[in-house]
């Protein structure tokens, strides 16, 4: 009798809401690592919080959540500038799940992941082509397989708003910088 065993993936975290339904999906063709990197989070305050939440989460659930020491906001206000009128789902939008998911890909990489994904498609207000468009060049950049997906659909943003509730997770009222507050 064979034992299968699963690939590895890290998957970027950008809230415990969102990672509720996504984590599950993939847990069942992969042993997930989450990874909460989130310099886009205005304030600071709520920055930690939704961190604390997705480390509690991960707890929870068994699975092991890594967390950077820095919150590289200068670095993220950088990148953005001059785009600070943008609509959400703009190019402001674009320029931060690039920042995000490049480290994610990085990451992956340097700790030789089978696969990295993010949670970010899971919400009704992003468009998972864009997101699925960096993470395929990310994917190339850094040599680690990119996991495409659009986690809303099939009633995944449903269910990640019932999972929320059942683990009485915080969930925020905007999508997180201080341009969408
Ligand atoms: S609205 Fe959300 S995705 Fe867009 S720049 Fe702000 S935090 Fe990032």
């Amino acid at each position: 009798m064979s034992i299968r065993v699963k690939k590895s993936t890290l998957l970027h975290i950008c809230c415990a809401p969102c990672s509720t339904h996504v984590i599950k999906k993939l847990q069942a063709d992969f042993s997930v690592t989450g990874y909460f990197y989130n310099p886009n989070l205005y304030p600071e305050s709520e920055h930690n919080k939704r961190r604390q939440e997705a480390i509690r989460f991960g707890e929870e659930i068994g699975i092991e959540m890594l967390v950077p020491d820095k919150y590289e906001k200068k670095e993220w206000l950088e990148l953005v500038k001059g785009l600070e009128k943008e609509p959400e789902g703009g190019q402001r939008c674009e320029i931060c799940y690039r920042m995000r998911l490049e480290k994610t890909a990085r990451l992956a990489a340097a700790k030789k992941y089978d696969y990295f994904a993010a949670t970010l498609t899971i919400s009704p207000h992003k468009r998972a082509e864009a997101i699925n468009k960096i993470g395929a060049d990310a994917s190339q950049q850094h040599g680690v397989k990119f996991y495409a997906a659009d986690f809303k659909k099939e009633g995944g943003f449903q269910e990640s708003v019932e999972l929320s509730e059942k683990h009485k997770l915080y969930r925020q009222n905007y999508c997180g910088c201080e341009f969408s507050k």
